[in-house]
């Protein structure tokens, strides 16, 4: 089943300049980029995308480093895109992330992962709408 889902290239990578590497991965995976942009969000923008982890501990830390410095956010279309994006990206936490994904390639830490991906259709359909909200993607 042809999926979509959103994908961000969070601060961290963009500010070390690994943009265009993570997209040539995305691309050789075999996902279509079906709409893209870079982002600086508020920290309020970030908190309205996170709204989920309210209530954890890490809720502060975790959108302010999401405002800290420009993203990339990307639309991906791919058969099975959300389990497949996720597998490319690979655990949350670096330090328990498979060889081969770009957290581990990429990521500095459990909040500094480098990428961030939907984790279901109806989240997908919530980010996707997030950003790209009256954006024709057809
Ligand atoms: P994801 O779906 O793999 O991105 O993971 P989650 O939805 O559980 O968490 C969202 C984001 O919050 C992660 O990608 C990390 O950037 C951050 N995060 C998750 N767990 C922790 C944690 O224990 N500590 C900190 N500081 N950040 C975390």
């Amino acid at each position: 089943m042809i999926q979509r889902t959103l994908a961000i290239i969070k601060p961290d990578a963009v500010e070390r300049r690994l943009t265009g590497r993570i997209i040539e991965r995305i691309e050789a995976a075999g996902f279509q980029i079906r709409a893209m942009r870079r982002v600086h969000l508020s920290k309020g923008e970030a908190e309205g995308f996170y709204e989920v982890h309210r209530s954890r501990p890490f809720f502060g830390s975790l959108t302010q480093f999401m405002s800290s410095g420009p993203a990339v956010v990307l639309v991906l279309e791919a058969d099975q895109a959300i389990t497949k994006w996720r597998a490319l990206m690979g655990a949350t936490d670096p330090a328990e992330a498979e060889a081969g994904t770009l957290r581990k390639e990429f990521a500095q830490s459990i909040e500094r992962n480098a990428t961030h991906g939907s984790d279901a259709p109806e989240t997908a359909a919530y980010e996707i709408g997030y950003f790209f909200a009256g954006v024709d993607l057809a």
